[in-house]
């Protein structure tokens, strides 16, 4: 027979919930770390992106994660797997096989920074599990599939569905991703906006601006739209303005801190 106390309802029904560690795009501002988020539907617990400063940072004891989710080589994604491993494997009782959905291109990035000797350690603490354009994995509650985005690097997007809730997120991207598979119907789309102004004149093609940004949103028939990836240089409220032009409704900014649910 189910359990029907009251508190076994709200650990059965609960949604998925966003919080943020880190939202600067390209490299960090004091109090705010580049990409970092934690994604949890009840006891799962799923660090995605990696940014500097954001291992210290976490919400929960590094021992609560469950697996670490990255979307690419670029440092401001992924330097601090190093500091993970460190932490998890240079303590008195080292924790092993931390799971690590990550391209191949980061463990290979990774496998140069440490010392030979130490790359069967690297390994061992962190149990990396390459993932590709249209891969799927469960993680405990969550279930996560990927695509790859319209990037400089290998890297893909993710898409987070858990009890009937969708968070997507974009990862870096330019505006060619494959948005239907990412962020169709999402009930929250967290997308980056690494900068503003008229689509098309940016200096480097494989990011978007924030009008890109709301553009997509809606065009994928996203309910809400955080915007995240923002350099420290622009200011951010300006993003949020011309992001809800294009998306036609209000717009959220992804700040250290916060905790949403779905
Ligand atoms: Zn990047």
């Amino acid at each position: 027979m189910a359990d029907r106390s009251p508190g076994a309802l709200t650990l059965t029904l609960d949604r998925v919930r966003l919080i943020v560690i880190g939202s600067s795009g390209t490299f960090p501002a004091p109090g705010r770390p580049t990409a970092a988020f934690l994604v949890q539907q009840n006891s799962t617990r799923v660090w995605c992106d990696a940014g500097p400063g954001t291992f210290a940072a976490l919400p929960v004891e590094p021992d609560m994660i469950d697996a670490i989710v990255v979307s690419h080589q670029h440092p401001d994604h992924c330097l601090d797997l190093l500091t993970a491993f460190h932490a998890y494997r240079f303590r008195p009782e080292p924790r092993y096989g931390v799971p690590v959905y990550c391209p191949q291109s980061v463990v290979d990035r990774l496998l140069e920074f440490v010392e030979a000797a130490d790359d069967s350690e690297l390994v061992r603490t962190l149990a990396f599990h390459p993932v590709n354009d249209g891969d799927a994995v469960q993680i405990g509650e969550l279930s996560v599939s990927f695509a790859t985005t319209d990037h400089s690097v290998p890297t893909v997007a993710s898409r987070w569905e858990a009890n009937g809730k969708v968070l997507a997120y974009s990862a870096d991207t330019g505006p060619a991703g494959d948005w239907m598979r990412v962020a169709s119907d999402a009930d929250l789309f967290l997308c980056e906006a690494s900068y503003q102004g008229p689509a098309g004149e940016s200096a480097y093609p494989h990011h978007l601006t924030a009008g890109e940004a709301g553009a997509i949103a809606r065009r994928m028939g996203a309910r809400h739209l955080m915007l995240t990836h923002i350099p420290p240089y622009l200011d951010a409220t300006q993003s949020v303005a011309e992001a809800e032009a294009t998306f036609d409704r209000p717009v959220e900014l992804a700040v250290p801190g916060a905790s949403r649910k779905l």
